[in-house]
């Protein structure tokens, strides 16, 4: 839309987000952004002054935002979010690159600790990591590495679901490196590895590209698995790894799914990845979803009861991102109604992440049933720790089908059978296997998707 209505409708929307957000969340996040200009009517335009925002907005704002502009009359309306750097010399108060990398702490002691890769998030530190014991052994470990780094775990690899906590944790490294100041420390993405590594290979710029990653004392790598398939990003990351290894540079890797499991990735890799320590993270039980509820809630000053939290911290047990973003849910109805919620209200507010949550309960355990039932067999068996063949074949068709069926992964379903994940990958590869050479078990397969709504049905 032209500048003019863009202004004009920000202006409104602004006026909504004053009254759903703290003060402070609002000067911090929201004052910052500039409405533009664009040829799209539908699309609004929004300046904020660098990546981080951009990201942090997105991740954490945009459905807010959309309700403020729903609220201010206007539906269907796309947001683009543009980084203009020079929003940020207009505003002084806006976070850069240089005060969330390098806080006056580490100048003032004139260690030489500096941050040579991306933006950390300055919520993401140990302090507000609320430890369980789904993430005692992750939390430790990395609380070692950053105490001795590159002797005893190197490297260390983190894996867990999405939405675990695994961000938090490389980077909590990160900020507590740059803190107690071990040199040069690097967070970065594996796809920003990647890019940029593409980008010196177009520009002829190598040289530089490995000088850079081979002098970096600690090496935070999220999201590893991003490297699934990439032939030559893989190569070059085999050099970068040996190089910081052999000199006893810390190395960490985040991925969202066990070594083993990654697609494609190099045997040579695939040891060296071995190593050191492999974690895993796993989702919090009931006690420490509170826990980090009760953290949030004192972190971001928001006011929500007690009860509020405990229906939450109930109803959502996937995912920790899931969990924060349903307390802002409630805490932005409270801002604005100046009221704590019923528990059919927060049903209501909650409605649509307790019917995702429900489903994918279901789900394992219908696909169970359902599986029991085709095989004659007893519910009871597909958790039982006797493997005779009569049932040891059922419940693998079953591991298989919850692979297949549901978004669960495979920790989880293992976790559903009374076993780890790599009996569950096991049964899906060896059913997988099976399937190619037998038609019959092609059909009973086939059958089952279709009994559980998998797959529709041949007309
Ligand atoms: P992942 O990288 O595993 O997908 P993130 O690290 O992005 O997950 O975590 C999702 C959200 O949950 C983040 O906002 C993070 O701060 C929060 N979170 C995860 N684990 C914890 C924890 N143990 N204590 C406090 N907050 C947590
Ligand atoms: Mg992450």
């Amino acid at each position: 839309m032209n500048l003019k209505k863009a202004k004009e409708l920000w202006a409104k929307a602004c006026e909504f987000l004053a009254t759903a957000v703290s003060e402070d969340i609002y000067s911090r996040w929201i004052g910052v952004i500039e409405a533009t200009g664009d040829d799209d009517p539908n699309q609004l335009t929004l300046n904020v002054p660098n990546g981080f925002y951009h990201d942090w907005l997105l991740e954490h704002y945009l459905s807010l935002i959309k309700e403020a502009l729903h609220a201010a009359g206007a539906d269907d309306i796309t947001i683009d979010f543009k980084v203009d750097s020079s929003v940020a010399t207009r505003e002084k108060s806006v976070r850069t690159e240089e005060t969330v990398e390098a806080p006056a702490r580490v100048k003032s002691r004139q260690t030489k600790s500096v941050n040579v890769g991306g933006i950390l998030n300055p919520r993401h530190t140990f302090e507000n990591f609320v430890v369980g014991p789904s993430n005692t052994f992750a939390h430790a470990a990395a609380m070692a590495v950053v105490e001795a780094p590159g002797r005893a775990y190197n490297p260390m690899f983190i894996h867990g679901g999405t939405g675990l906590g695994k961000t938090h944790l490389i980077q909590a490294m990160g900020e507590a490196s740059l803190r107690r100041g071990k040199g040069k420390v690097c967070y970065i993405t594996c796809e920003t590895f990647t890019n940029e590594f593409i980008q010196a290979l177009q520009q002829h710029q190598i040289a530089a590209f490995r000088k850079k990653y081979r002098q970096i004392d600690l090496l935070l790598i999220d999201d590893i698995h991003f490297l699934a398939g990439k032939e030559s990003t893989q190569e070059e990351f085999f050099h970068t790894f040996n190089s910081l290894h052999q000199n006893q540079k810390q190395i960490v890797m985040t991925s969202d799914r066990p070594i083993s499991e990654i697609a494609n990735l190099q045997e040579r890799l695939v040891s060296r990845f071995e190593w050191g320590l492999v974690t895993e993270m796993d989702m919090a039980d009931y006690e420490t979803r509170v826990a980090i509820l009760r953290h949030k809630r004192e972190e971001l000053k928001i006011q929500l009861s007690d009860e509020c939290l405990i229906f939450i911290a109930q109803h959502v047990k996937s995912n920790i991102r899931k969990l924060e973003g349903s307390m802002l849910r409630v805490a932005s109805y409270v801002s604005l109604t100046r009221r704590m919620p019923t528990t059919e209200v927060l049903e209501y507010l909650l409605r649509d992440t307790i019917e995702q949550e429900n489903q994918t309960a279901l789900t394992i355990e219908s696909i169970q049933r359902m599986v029991a039932e085709y095989y004659d067999i007893r519910l009871g068996d597909m958790t039982s720790k006797q493997r005779p063949q009569n049932i040891a074949f059922p419940r693998q068709v079953a591991m298989y089908l919850c692979r297949e069926l549901t978004a669960q992964s495979l920790p989880a379903i293992g976790n559903a059978f009374g076993r780890n994940h790599a009996t569950v990958l096991h049964a899906y590869r060896s059913v997988g296997a099976k399937m190619k050479n037998d038609a019959g078990l092609r059909q009973t397969i086939l059958s089952l998707q279709q009994r559980l709504g998998g797959v529709a049905a041949p007309v």
